[in-house]
């Protein structure tokens, strides 16, 4: 080979292995810039509720003249932060193991109907919810983790609790079974997401509206989606419903 065409490979070698470091280089910047906001966002999580924490327990300790229906009060504070501060650090440890693929998934071939019926059983009403059961595919069977599918249903039902603002809410969990795939779709009758802020609300400490009374870190979502991807299907907002609408699609066979 001649000279200059041997010396033109070299130079196309390392202009391609100049972009590759660039690339490289890039990806490195921005997981750094993620990591901070993370490592940011976490910190105001945690925050929160030290602060909190913190002030009450300082009452306590000094306050002499505390009444005892203030001690009450006070102490019950103290109590709901740790609580919220132990459902955020087990959010996050969950995410954090999702998202590593270090989970280890315990599939069985399972009726779908039973599982919904756990999150239902698991779940604690508050705020009058009610419940409208649909579709008679319930019995179809499945094959998948029923402990993290019915964490997914469990966290739907939830957040419809939380969030759906109807006078009479109602929450309609309709299953669909087709020859490939089984959809579960959980709609309720409250104002639901809105059409530009329907992209964000599966991203980690995403909230939207006015959040301030129901407490959440912006945490539930984000693991409902790497669950589904991790049992081999996907959630997604369906939009159109006029209400907060949710939908899971299985695959029937592992894949
Ligand atoms: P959170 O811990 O805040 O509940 P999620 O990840 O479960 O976090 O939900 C993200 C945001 O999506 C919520 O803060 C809320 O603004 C919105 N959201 C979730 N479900 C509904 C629903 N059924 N109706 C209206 N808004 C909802």
């Amino acid at each position: 080979m001649e000279y200059s065409s041997r010396l033109e490979e070299k130079s196309a070698e390392l202009g391609r292995t100049a972009r590759a470091l660039r690339e490289a280089n890039d990806k490195l910047t921005r997981l750094s810039v993620q990591k901070d906001a993370f490592l940011g966002q976490i910190s105001h999580e945690l925050r929160t509720p030290m602060t909190s924490i913190r002030a009450f327990s300082e009452i306590l300790r000094d306050g002499d003249g505390i009444g005892a229906p203030e001690r009450t009060r006070y102490s019950g504070i103290i109590h709901d932060e740790t609580l919220r501060l132990t459902r955020l650090l087990d959010d996050l440890l969950d995410l954090s193991v999702l998202e590593n693929g270090q989970v280890t998934l315990h599939r069985e071939r399972v009726a779908l109907g039973e599982v919904i019926d756990r999150a239902l059983a698991a779940w604690q009403p508050a705020g009058g919810l009610r419940i409208e059961r649909l579709g008679g595919d319930e019995k179809v069977r499945i094959d998948t983790d029923p402990d993290r599918l019915a964490q997914v249903f469990l966290n739907l039902v939830a957040n419809a609790a939380k969030y759906c603002d109807a006078p009479d809410p109602v929450l309609r969990i309709a299953v669909l079974a087709g020859p490939e795939a089984v959809t579960v779709d959980f709609i309720d009758n409250g104002r639901g997401i809105p059409r530009e802020d329907q992209g964000v609300i599966f991203e980690k400490f995403s909230r939207v509206g006015d959040t301030s009374a129901a407490g959440g870190a912006g945490l539930g979502l984000a693991i409902c989606r790497e669950v589904m991807a991790r049992l081999g299907g996907t959630i997604a907002y369906l939009p159109g419903q006029g209400g907060g609408a949710f939908r899971v699609t299985l695959p029937r066979k592992a894949g």
